[in-house]
């Protein structure tokens, strides 16, 4: 028996990007049990990696995406945005990619269904982000 509850891994598939599970992901990322970061696999080219457990189903996720609107890019503002105070940390939404078929998922979805927000913050260079 494993001590580490199977429990979440019987998660019916089910579309859903409700709020929640970005406060859950939010407390994952807390605990360690999932990882966000903004690495650079090329110069002048950003991209999110989020890594770790799921927020739903609770299977590890392993999520890469470019991101075009950070640095080095000027007249690329979204339209939609409607505050500006958020400009240092970027927002990136994860669509669970487990890789396991849950039921009740349409045929060849892979994943829980939930799509969550982190908010990945930039590492100034050469200064260690302060925390209160
Ligand atoms: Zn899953
Ligand atoms: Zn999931």
């Amino acid at each position: 028996m494993s001590d580490d509850s199977s429990a979440d891994s019987a998660q019916r598939y089910e579309k859903t990007a409700a709020f929640a599970w970005t406060e859950r992901a939010f407390e994952l990322l807390e605990s360690g049990r999932l990882r966000a970061e903004i690495r650079q696999p090329r110069p002048g080219v950003l991209a999110s990696h989020v890594w770790g457990r799921c927020p739903r189903c609770g299977h590890d996720i392993d999520d890469w995406q470019p991101l075009s609107a950070v640095t080095g890019l000027t007249g690329s503002r979204q339209p939609g945005s409607t505050t500006r105070d958020t400009t240092d940390v970027e927002p990136v939404d994860i669509n669970c990619g487990c890789g396991t078929v849950h039921s009740g998922a349409p045929a060849d979805i892979t994943g829980c269904g939930v799509s969550f927000r982190v908010e990945l913050e930039p590492v100034p260079e050469g200064a260690a982000p302060e925390r209160e």
